[in-house]
């Protein structure tokens, strides 16, 4: 069996491909996210992966035509199931080791200016298989942690959006001579990032770091980012010559969109990066990975790169744990009569996202787990509380008793 993250994902394959029919030609191929990474065009994809989700969690990833299906498409294919409106035949499994042909994909296009000494942390997930050998073959040393497949995560979670998950790679740099750190999320597709002295550098600021990199290739080029974002992200990209683009969370979402508008560039607070720009369009948290790599390594000094990128006060995704169903209602409610006094604006795109002239809150619910997500940023720690206050207020009056993680 190929590298595993996700315990129940053979069991899954296996009674996918056993419940199965097609009269045409069509296989399930690959295991757990990779099989998005394949050059190779296929008419269907799926991948059976939990991300970066408890180990109890799996679902499918579901690609046709180049389309991920989400939303009403998913709905629509469970009707199909239930009311067995289907195509029968019978279908065909090849398996395929496509790890090599993408690792030299990567290192034929991606160059470092120098080697460099790096920090490695996959948390047991299925980046594991994968990211020393194509951060050695870039011409990194690399120091491993965590390396080895576990679907059990022994060690940390495999999710670098939380700063608790990012503690080992921060010991690690502070003990030995590496200059970065990376990390990934249990199905490989998102990044972490951790300067040399220990600070976090989180998506929407690595976002900046790729922006500025791709527009200088792709000049006027739009980038799309989540509305999880800081709001320095905009006015960098415009200052750049891009077209800044706020959208909904959702990888299915982002992925859509960047096909529709025809990006070089898409990014999520979560950490998916999507690169359209000398890559397919899909996340990737190796290649983001590559490609910063690429980018600190023409500059002297990576930690002093990395800092200089605009920051705020701002808290990592906090979330809100509630029944299932709930978090949709919480949203739909302060959406309907909540007031937020002093707000510039409001943006209800995906959740709400409260502008003020300095800061911003959001709330929205999560499309994977029961939970609103939150995130807050502000110019100062002041103006942080205040908007905080103004959330925990405004929550509390839409539904009362709630133990709010700010
Ligand atoms: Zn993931």
């Amino acid at each position: 069996m190929p590298h595993e993250g996700g315990l129940l994902a053979w069991a899954m394959i296996q009674s996918l491909v056993a419940s199965q029919s097609s009269n045409r030609p069509s296989f399930v191929e690959e295991l757990s996210g990779r099989l998005q990474r394949s050059p190779r065009a296929t008419s269907l994809e799926v991948s059976v992966t939990g991300s970066h989700n408890p180990p109890d969690y799996n679902g499918l990833k579901m690609v046709l035509g180049g389309q991920t299906l989400f939303g009403d498409m998913i709905q629509d294919l469970r009707r199909r199931i239930a009311e067995d409106d289907l195509a029968h035949g019978a279908g065909e499994v090849r398996t395929a080791d496509v790890c090599a042909a993408y690792i030299e994909r990567i290192i034929r296009d991606v160059k470092l200016a120098r080697p460099m000494r790096i920090v490695v942390d996959c948390g047991n997930g299925v980046a594991g298989g994968i990211a020393p050998e194509l951060f050695r073959r870039l011409g990194c040393e690399v120091v491993e942690l965590f390396c080895d497949v576990d679907g059990r995560f022994p060690n940390h979670h495999p999710d670098p959006s939380k700063p608790e998950n990012l503690q080992d790679v921060i010991r690690t740099l502070r003990e030995t001579d590496a200059e970065l750190g990376l990390a990934f999320d249990g199905d490989g597709d998102r990044l972490g990032v951790v300067t040399k002295d220990g600070e976090i550098i989180y998506p929407d600021r690595q976002l900046m770091l790729f922006a500025e990199d791709v527009l200088s290739r792709v000049p006027g080029g739009e980038i799309i980012f989540d509305v999880k974002c800081t709001r320095n992200l905009a006015p960098w990209i415009r200052a750049r010559g891009g077209k800044p683009t706020m959208w909904n969370t959702g990888h299915a979402l982002v992925k859509a969109k960047l096909k529709e508008t025809g990006a070089p560039l898409a990014g999520e607070m979560s950490g998916h990066m999507f690169f359209k720009e000398r890559w397919f369009g899909f996340d990737d948290g190796l290649y983001s990975g590559a490609r910063l790599l690429e980018i600190l390594s023409a500059r002297p000094d990576a930690n002093a790169a990395l800092k200089a990128l605009p920051n705020a006060v701002s808290t990592p995704e906090l979330n809100l744990k509630m029944n299932e169903g709930e978090p949709f209602e919480l949203v739909k409610r302060l959406k309907a009569s909540a007031r937020f006094d002093g707000a510039q604006a409001v943006i209800t795109l995906d959740g709400v996202r409260i502008e003020y002239a300095d800061g911003f809150g959001l709330a929205r619910p999560s499309n994977t787990t029961p939970v609103v997500v939150l995130r807050f940023e502000a110019d100062d720690a002041d103006a942080l509380t205040r908007i905080q206050s103004a959330f925990r207020t405004a929550i509390n009056g839409v539904w009362p008793g709630l133990d709010l993680p700010f």
